[in-house]
């Protein structure tokens, strides 16, 4: 990693905190929501193994054209093409109903390139010890546990890309179903 490399990631933070500046997560002291992607690029690099500063980059925006206004133009500007296919690679169509968005993510899943794949591992592990000791303040148990059930199925369809962040996941979600 450059000097350039480090300035690469200190504006993509910088960008991410500001698209979000005004969400919080869904938990019950209302974390700020900036947390959230830079605990998954954390993720990627310490657990990952994943060195790759376009991937990493894409971990701190990947929540970006899903929850904020941002156009996938803007991101290609100021990050590149590269950055901005994982971006959208990692993204929901929010044109679609929930339930179609949660399926579509368990079947578009083995498809994803290694570096988008590796993403969402760090993106359903960091939710689901989120489910785990940080839950939304309004879910039963009854919905905690079947989000589980739905980040299982996803994470099928990721396997073979990086062992490690499927270990962990792994220990996260029988942690998760044990506490829950
Ligand atoms: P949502 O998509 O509304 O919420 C979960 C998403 O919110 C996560 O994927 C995460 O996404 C983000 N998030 C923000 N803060 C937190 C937090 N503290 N903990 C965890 N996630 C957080 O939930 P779903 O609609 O997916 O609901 C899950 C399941 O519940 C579904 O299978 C659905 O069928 C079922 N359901 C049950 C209901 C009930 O009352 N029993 C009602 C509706 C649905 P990100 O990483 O992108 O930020
Ligand atoms: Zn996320």
């Amino acid at each position: 990693f450059t000097f350039d490399d480090i300035a690469v990631i200190l504006a993509a933070l910088k960008f991410s905190a500001q698209r979000h500046r005004d969400q919080r997560r869904k938990d019950a002291v209302q974390t700020p929501y900036i947390n959230h992607p830079i605990e998954v690029a954390d993720l990627l690099w310490r657990v990952g193994n994943v060195h790759d500063l376009r991937a990493l980059v894409a971990a701190l925006l990947h929540d970006i054209i899903e929850d904020t206004e941002t156009s996938p133009g803007e991101i290609e500007r100021s990050f590149g093409g590269e950055v901005l296919s994982l971006v959208l690679e990692v993204s929901d169509d929010k044109r679609l109903p929930k339930a179609i968005r949660k399926s579509l993510q368990i079947r578009h899943a083995p498809n994803l390139s290694l570096h988008a794949k590796a993403i969402k591992l760090a993106d359903k592990i960091c939710n689901t010890l989120d489910i785990t000791h940080s839950p939304p303040h309004d879910w039963p148990v009854e919905r905690r546990l079947e989000y589980l059930d739905w980040t299982e199925k996803v994470v099928a369809g990721l396997r073979g890309s990086n062992a490690a962040l499927e270990s962990l996941y792994d220990r996260v979600l029988a942690e998760g179903r044990a506490i829950v």
